[in-house]
């Protein structure tokens, strides 16, 4: 699971792209504010009064024009950074969109494993990249390996639903439980989704809603994968049509590892508890650790030593939670031990 902790650099010296054209359309906005007020004063009878205000404007524009020479600057170092975003107070944070609405960091991206029975972290890691979709495997595999373990149940949220990361898991004797993304552009214009058709495997068809049966036609490779495509010959006269597709006939794509996907449905399906399990799993040590870093939650800039101090706020965490649970007079005998 991850969560988006706060760097050391204010929003206002990160920029992004978009950020960066906001900023440069406002001062444009304000320049032409100003220019249309030192025309209207060309109007007017000179005075004193007047000669200040114009000096005044002038001031204000000239001040414009140097903003916008840094900011053309900064522009140019942004557009050359690998992801066209530059922070300039800690140069490896970046700015995260959060679960809130519209809200966003500039931050690091803190990947933690917890375990389920007592909220101890087991492993982590700190990254700048805002996206989960590709941390599953890796942060699952080290809290496995921190754990000794032959097998591991991971349970995770739709942000790191990823099918490449989901085999990697199962390559890892790792099974995890995660809810899909609804993603699909049919079921989003009102028209049957992916889920509306069912997997007969001992026929290798898929069944439609119209009870028409999709058979297997041919296989390709896309980014990667290689996908099997399935369709019938009945869509032209089936009366369902306008629900189910714009084209010719309907097309369902199945991945060669498709039955993964199915594996992690029905587990979430048969345990509908798993996501809750799991959202009160990690809000106990985010919040905790959290509060105890305070509202700006990283003193250190630069990843290696952000990662450092999250290294001891996670031991800290660690050692309360295992004073918490077993005493402290237990836990100096294990250290000692
Ligand atoms: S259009 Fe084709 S795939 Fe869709 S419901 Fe009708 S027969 Fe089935």
């Amino acid at each position: 699971m991850g969560s988006k902790f706060k760097a050391v650099n204010n929003r206002d010296k990160n920029f992004t792209r978009a950020k960066m054209e906001r900023r440069l359309a406002q001062i444009e906005e304000s320049v032409a504010r100003y220019l249309g007020q030192l025309d209207t004063a060309d109007l007017q009878e000179p005075s004193e009064a007047l000669a200040a205000k114009m000096m005044h404007l002038k001031e204000k524009l000239a001040k414009l024009a140097s903003e916008v020479q840094r900011l053309r600057a900064i522009e140019k170092a942004m557009l050359a950074s690998p992801d066209q975003q530059i922070s300039l107070t800690d140069p490896d944070s970046r700015s995260m969109a959060t679960s809130g609405r519209g809200s966003g960091v500039v931050g690091y991206n803190v990947q933690v494993a917890v375990d389920t029975e007592h909220h101890l972290i087991v492993t982590h890691e700190v990254t700048n990249t805002g996206s989960d979709r590709s941390q599953l495997a890796n942060i699952a595999s080290q809290a496995k390996d921190v754990l000794g373990a032959d097998h591991l149940d991971a349970v995770a949220d739709r942000g790191y639903f990823n099918s490449t990361e989901i085999l990697a898991c199962e390559q890892a004797d790792i099974t995890v439980t995660l809810p899909k993304p609804m993603t699909s552009g049919a079921k989003a214009d009102g028209r049957f989704g992916k889920q509306d058709f069912v997997y007969l495997p001992t026929e290798d068809v898929y069944r439609c809603p119209a009870g028409e049966k999709l058979t297997y036609r041919y296989t390709n490779e896309e980014a990667g994968k290689t996908l099997h495509r399935y369709w019938t010959t009945a869509c032209p006269r089936c009366p369902l049509k306008s629900q189910c597709t714009t084209g010719p006939e309907r097309r369902i794509t199945r991945w060669e590892h498709e039955h993964l996907l199915e594996a992690v449905q029905k587990r979430l399906d048969e345990n509908p508890q798993a996501m809750r399990v799991r959202r009160e799993t990690v809000e106990h040590p985010f919040g905790t650790l959290k509060m105890r870093m305070g509202a700006t939650h990283f003193l250190m800039k630069r990843l290696p030593k952000v990662a450092t101090e999250m290294a001891l706020h996670v031991l800290a965490y660690n050692l309360t939670r295992v004073m918490n649970i077993v005493g402290v007079k237990p836990l100096l005998a294990a250290i000692q031990t």
